[in-house]
């Protein structure tokens, strides 16, 4: 499926069919053109010749049925993952990808050791979303995807234009209409790129894949901080709450012996210390280079940042069965 080929298809039709286009992809979730009656059988033939609305994708369900992991194939033959998270309460999060594989290389994650095969289209972002929905209407969920988050494969920040556009897509009144504050994008920290996002206008969530408290082991787990470093970051992140006023996550693989120590949280803390931002411990999933830390290691950590003041929240991990938790994908394909 190629959802940029819509726009010169339709190019020539009154605006209505836009309107009709719309309804049946995104909101009646429509997989083949025929049974979109609204629209006359010459362009139903156009559309299934030269826009088919099949995605292919392989799709995986954890054995507690919260997590779902789907390989797309893309057009070209590249594939790509996304993930769906269904929490209690009807909140459908979904994991967006926004490169086929990484160039940053951190170390503890299996995408990096893909390196880079190119960026992806703002549609290709908005057919994973896409490509969820009709999961959900399949299983007779009640409602659709709510939530979206730019942490699946690649750096969201270096395929900034194509991001922004399907973040404006996602947002569409007229499409998905997927709330601005719903939509969180994380970034390993380019920081011209968060200064840029903090004039954006928008509500979006901003997330920073933090995970380590100084420079010198920063660079060891994250190459891309040698071109950024934390003051870098940092000031960038402190424009964009002055710009924006909204909160930053600040988000912190737990890693066993290697960024889980009191000294460590000791530096975080001071380093955090009076920003407006939330810090979000992860349980790290083992993709052989390290290992998880111990929980009663996880707690101390937690419980010295919150004695310091800050907001502490801790992300559980979900999906490991299936290879769709943090830092896992691509590991098997
Ligand atoms: S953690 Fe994110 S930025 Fe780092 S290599 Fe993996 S996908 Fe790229």
């Amino acid at each position: 499926m190629d959802l940029s080929k819509l726009n010169k298809i339709l190019k020539g039709e009154p605006p209505y069919r836009q309107q009709q286009v719309n309804q049946a992809v995104f909101i009646d979730l429509v997989t083949d053109w025929d049974e979109v009656k609204t629209l006359p059988q010459k362009l139903r033939k156009v559309l299934q010749d030269n826009c088919p609305l099949e995605i292919n994708a392989d799709i995986f369900h954890s054995q507690d049925k919260k997590t779902s992991k789907a390989l797309i194939t893309l057009e070209d033959g590249n594939k790509i993952e996304t993930v769906l998270m269904q929490h209690e309460g009807e909140r459908h999060t979904v994991c967006v990808s926004s490169q086929v594989g990484c160039s940053l290389a951190c170390t503890f994650c299996a995408t990096g050791r893909l390196g880079l095969k190119r960026n992806l289209t703002a549609d290709e972002i908005v057919e994973q979303v896409l490509l969820w929905n009709r999961v959900l209407k399949q299983l007779g969920a009640k409602d659709r995807v709510t939530n979206v988050v730019y942490m699946g494969m690649g750096e969201p920040f270096l395929n900034y234009t194509a991001v922004l556009k399907s973040i404006r897509l996602l947002n569409d009144k007229q499409g998905f209409n997927i709330g601005a504050r719903k939509i969180s994008v994380s970034t390993s920290g380019i920081a011209p790129k968060i200064k840029k996002f903090a004039e954006e206008k928008m509500q979006i969530n901003l997330a920073l894949s933090l995970h380590a408290p100084n420079d010198e082991l920063r660079s060891k787990l994250m190459p891309i901080n040698t071109h950024f470093p934390l003051s870098e970051v940092m000031k960038a992140v402190d424009f964009y709450i002055e710009k924006t006023n909204r909160k930053v996550m600040c988000e912190y693989l737990m890693i066993a012996e290697v960024n889980d120590s009191l000294e460590q949280a000791e530096e975080l803390a001071k380093l955090l210390q009076g920003k407006l931002v939330m810090v979000n411990l992860i349980a790290y999933n083992p993709t052989n280079a390290y290992r998880p830390a111990k929980s009663k290691n996880i707690k101390a950590f937690k419980d010295y940042l919150t004695k310091q003041g800050l907001e502490v929240s801790q992300r559980f991990t979900f999906g490991q069965d299936i290879k769709a938790a943090c830092g896992q994908l691509a590991l098997e394909n």
